[in-house]
């Protein structure tokens, strides 16, 4: 075996010879004679199932594939690799959910996170350990999914208060960007509901990081997008978990008025006030002959026609989507307060759509949709994905130019977007992730899909969108951003930070090792 792996890599470096950009090559020596040697593969399906991911769009092969059982592993791994004289790159991959390509790496060492699951003990289980005294937290490993820490924490009847939308993504993988839903603006993302963080940073030193102890280390890596250190734990704030859950979406043919309701609802966010919503997101209806899509199926059926006749009537109907949770102790009166709070809402006479669901069904939404398109031979196909925070000051611009010019009149059908708006001061600055300068701001996803023969045509309307905010001069930022030049990278983290960002990078990856597929530091 060690003898394949071997020539695999004098292969590689063969066919890079005469190659005029100077690539990263394995040193296969140090890697065959180190502990971890029997842990990497570089067989063709070790290697295919690294070399793309959900976006389906960038493909990018590695040498070879960590498949680590133990924390060591992957210290061993970059240490290897911090040391070498030709340093190679390494990229944590957690379930390789990204769209472009960030948790690859050409010709450098995947490290295939999720191979830890099965070596913590009890089933994968093992990796979400639960505190249920005082202090209420759980210590997850950065491989976990965050089904896994759901199920493994309501065993004790508690939950992390912030999710994203879909569960099957890794707790690494999240903390890398924010972590992001409706239950943001009352909660924060998950970033900001983290305690503390062991990490392998890019030197191969496995630290332990909080706000009290290594804190720069700390903020750096949450919303840090791998540049800093592989995240191996994180211990995750809990709560009471709730029982049920009030699940509405009301109807506006108006963006304004739709708007102005979500931010009158977003203001009552305190972690103690009893009138707020758990959850608040928006979405947009248009002509795809359902108001609903893949990812919810909400609407009743005997229903859909008068949707429709809406959407077809004002060419987009928006949506505002809320969630009230509640438990043997509230169910009497959740619903008069729900009542309370849309007493003062204008959303359109006759489009409110109510259901009661459990705790979990809320949460695992997104699931079922995902089983049927992966039925279909839907799921893993192109993903020109487009997400984007802007401030609240621009959104009514942003609707007129985007929604309604581009998106509206464009002959592609758009997968569905997203739209709702969040606190600033939920996130916490010191972090890595970037937001904009304003208390509000929105988050919009373009959530499309496509065939592997017309990406281009989304990629084109994804940067049509981009050109239309610069032309009018609205300050947008990527979420999960993907740029590629170094001049985008500055302008999306802002001087002052791009600053903070790569003095931490000199300090935690002096050799530019960890995930070179985000294209910060690396052409690769
Ligand atoms: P990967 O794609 O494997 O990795 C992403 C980046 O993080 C890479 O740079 C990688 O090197 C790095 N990384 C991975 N693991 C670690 C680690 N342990 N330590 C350090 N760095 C690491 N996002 C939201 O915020 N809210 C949502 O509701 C949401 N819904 C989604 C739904 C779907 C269907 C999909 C495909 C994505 C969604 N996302 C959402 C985006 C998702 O959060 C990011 O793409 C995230 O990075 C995916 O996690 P992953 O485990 O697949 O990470």
């Amino acid at each position: 075996y060690n003898l394949l792996f071997f020539l695999f890599i004098i292969s590689r470096m063969i066919s890079t010879i005469g190659n005029s950009k100077p690539l990263n090559i394995l040193h296969p020596q140090k890697l065959l004679t180190s502990e971890i040697s029997d842990k990497l593969q570089a067989d063709p399906a070790a290697i295919d199932s690294a070399s793309s991911d959900y976006g389906h769009i960038v493909k990018q092969d590695p040498a070879a594939v960590l498949y680590p059982s133990s924390i060591q592993d992957i210290v061993a791994l970059i240490k290897v690799a911090y040391n070498s004289s030709v340093p190679f790159e390494v990229a944590a991959r957690g379930r390789g959910h990204s769209v472009h390509g960030q948790a690859m790496v050409r010709d450098g060492v995947v490290v295939e996170m999720m191979s830890l699951k099965s070596h913590r003990g009890g089933g994968g289980a093992g990796g979400v350990v639960v505190s249920a005294g005082s202090h209420l937290y759980a210590d997850v490993g950065g491989e976990q999914l965050w089904i896994d820490v759901l199920n493994a924490t309501l065993g004790h009847g508690l939950a992390p208060p912030s999710w994203t939308d879909y569960l099957y993504l890794t707790v690494g993988g999240t903390l890398s960007n924010a972590g992001i839903s409706g239950q943001t603006f009352r909660y924060g993302p998950q970033i900001s509901n983290v305690y503390e963080l062991d990490v392998v940073t890019g030197k191969g030193e496995l630290v332990t990081c909080s706000a009290y102890k290594n804190s720069d280390l700390f903020y750096a890596v949450l919303g840090g997008l791998g540049q800093f250190g592989i995240i191996t734990r994180a211990r995750i704030a809990l709560e009471p978990a709730p029982k049920r859950v009030k699940w509405v979406r009301l109807l506006y043919s108006d963006f304004s008025t739709f708007t102005r309701d979500q931010e009158f609802l977003i203001s009552i966010n305190g972690r103690g006030q009893k009138q707020a919503l758990d959850f608040l997101e928006g979405s947009l209806l248009m002509d795809q002959g359902s108001p609903d899509n893949w990812r919810s199926s909400f609407f009743p059926l005997f229903d859909h026609s008068r949707i429709i006749s809406q959407i077809t009537e004002h060419g987009i109907i928006y949506c505002l989507e809320v969630a009230k949770y509640y438990d043997e102790h509230t169910q009497n009166t959740v619903d008069e307060e729900l009542q309370q709070l849309f007493r003062g809402l204008s959303f359109l006479n006759g489009f409110m759509f109510k259901r009661d669901v459990s705790y979990v069904e809320f949460l695992d939404r997104v699931r079922s949709g995902e089983l049927k398109l992966e039925s279909q031979g839907l799921w893993e196909v192109p993903h020109p994905w487009l997400n984007l925070f802007l401030p609240k000051s621009r959104i009514l611009d942003f609707n007129e130019g985007v929604f309604k010019d581009i998106v509206l009149k464009s002959n592609i059908t758009t997968g569905p977007v997203l739209v709702y708006p969040m606190n600033r001061n939920k996130w916490d600055d010191r972090m890595s992730a970037v937001i904009p300068d304003e208390e509000v701001f929105y988050t919009v996803g373009f959530l499309h899909s496509c065939g592997f023969d017309n990406w281009k045509a989304f990629d084109d309307q994804n940067k049509e969108i981009l050109k239309f905010c610069d032309n009018a001069g609205i300050e947008v930022k990527q979420y999960l951003p993907h740029h590629t030049t170094k001049e985008d990278w500055i302008k999306h983290f802002g001087s002052s930070r791009w600053k903070t960002f790569s003095e931490r990078k000199a300090q935690f990856d002096p050799k530019m090792i960890l995930s070179p597929g985000q294209r910060i530091f690396s052409n690769n």
